[in-house]
Order: C-alpha cells, then sequence, then structure tokens
C-alpha cells in the first residue's frame, strides 16, 4: 500500500504541468490510503493489487489504475456534505474512495453481474453510503440530480447530454472523451452558477469504452 501511494505521488509529479498541481488534496490520498484494493481484484490478480496499473475484473473490463483513480477523483473536488454520481461502477474500487469523501454515493454499472458482484461487495466491506444500480450511465440517474460531481469511468464519444444536466450549478464532471480504443482525453466540465458549462481538457488516459445500451442486453 504505502508503494502505491509512492507511486501515486511520482507520477503525479511527473505530470504537474498538465495537471496544474505538484499533489494531490490531502483528504483524498488519505482515503487512497484507506481502501483495501486488494478485495476489488480476482484471487489471481491479489499479488499485483497494490501495483500502480489496471488490472482485468472479467467481462472485458478493468479496474482503474491506482493514478487515474486518485487524479479524476481530486479533479472532483468532493465536498463532505454533497452527492457525487458514478457511471461505471465494475469493481466498486473507485466508489468506494468516492464513499469516504462524499455524503452519498449513486453508482450505475451496465452489466449486471458487474453490478451484482460490486454491491455485495462494498455491503460486505461495510460502505454504506452507496447505492448502487444496474443502468446505462448515458442517461444518468435523474431521480437523484442534480449531483455536485458525476465522474465516468469509461470512455465516452461525446459528453452524453444528460449528464450535462444533471450536474448542478458550481458542480465538476470529469470524463474520458473520444473514440479510440487507446487513448482518449480527460475532460473536466465545470458548471457555473448561471448554468453555463466550461470544458478544460486534462490529459490523456486509456479507458474501456462507455457502452449506450440496455443492461438488459447483457443478461443471459
Ligand atoms: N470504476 C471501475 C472501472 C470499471 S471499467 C473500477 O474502479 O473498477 C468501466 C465500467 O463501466 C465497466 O464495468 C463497464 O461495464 C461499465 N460501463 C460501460 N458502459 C456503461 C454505461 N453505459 N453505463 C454504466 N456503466 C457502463
Amino acid at each position: 500500500m504505502q508503494q502505491m501511494l509512492a507511486d501515486i505521488n511520482s507520477e503525479v509529479g511527473y505530470t504537474r504541468h498538465l495537471i496544474g498541481k505538484a499533489s494531490l488534496d490531502q483528504r483524498l490520498m488519505d482515503a487512497m490510503a484507506q481502501v483495501p484494493r486488494d478485495e476489488f481484484v480476482p484471487d489471481e490478480m491479489k499479488k499485483l493489487a497494490f501495483d500502480n496499473g489496471p488490472l482485468p475484473i472479467g467481462h472485458g473490463q478493468t479496474i482503474s489504475q491506482p493514478y487515474i483513480v486518485a487524479l479524476m477523483t481530486d479533479l472532483l473536488v468532493p465536498e463532505p456534505d454533497q452527492s457525487v454520481l458514478e457511471v461505471g461502477t465494475g469493481s466498486g474500487y473507485q466508489t468506494a474512495v468516492l464513499s469516504l469523501l462524499y455524503h452519498k454515493v449513486y453508482s450505475m454499472e451496465l452489466i449486471p453481474e458487474l453490478s451484482k458482484s460490486a454491491s455485495q461487495r462494498l455491503a460486505r466491506l461495510g460502505y454504506t453510503n452507496i447505492q448502487p444500480c444496474c443502468g446505462n450511465g448515458y442517461q444518468g440517474w435523474p431521480e437523484h440530480a442534480p449531483y455536485h460531481g458525476i465522474l465516468v469511468t469509461a470512455a465516452a464519444p461525446y459528453i452524453p447530454e444528460a449528464l450535462r444536466e444533471q450536474l448542478a450549478p458550481g458542480g465538476r464532471l470529469v470524463i474520458p472523451v473520444g473514440s479510440f480504443r487507446m487513448s482518449q482525453q480527460l475532460l473536466l466540465v465545470t458548471k457555473d452558477a448561471q448554468g453555463h458549462t466550461h470544458t478544460r481538457d486534462i490529459l490523456s488516459v486509456a479507458f474501456v469504452p462507455l457502452v449506450d445500451q440496455s443492461p438488459a442486453a447483457f443478461d443471459e
């Protein structure tokens, strides 16, 4: 774990010119130190759980690299009394980090089996302020909107309009956008008090695609 935190700090240092700061928020780094990443990876990957890289979690999906999880969360500027929407629950690792930094986390996953296993894992590990659901994140989750933060952990070809709409004034949306499989741009979209959005390009990333389908398509 200590090595993972040191690796995150080093990579933040290498990319300081892109992210505009030399270190990430201490509250966030404390949350990263608390979440046991080895609980979120398959048994055969446990040896690699604290390496600073993505790992396969089944269904062709991956748990994101710790540096990217930390960076994306830092870009959201979490506030303890606010709520956040995550699109792409996957293993639930990022969800757990968010749960330590927000009052309430809504997390959507398209693949029913992943949604179910992540919900069970998060409950077993004692994270109680998370509401998971199986659904298509392209549409967001209007019932609980607006969100102070929206975090998308799969790459979209464009910023889904529903997510832009469900962002609260003063809120922040972090999303990888691009159509290439191996490289997209991580964008930070902020909404001002008048409801206008502004987009900042942070750096290149590589995410699995955000799929615009109904979860029913994944049921056997
Ligand atoms: N945050 C996750 C990363 C998972 S990879 C983790 O730390 O483990 C991205 C996830 O997004 C995959 O599980 C994939 O099934 C899911 N996904 C893809 N398209 C989606 C959509 N339209 N709505 C919700 N989830 C989606």
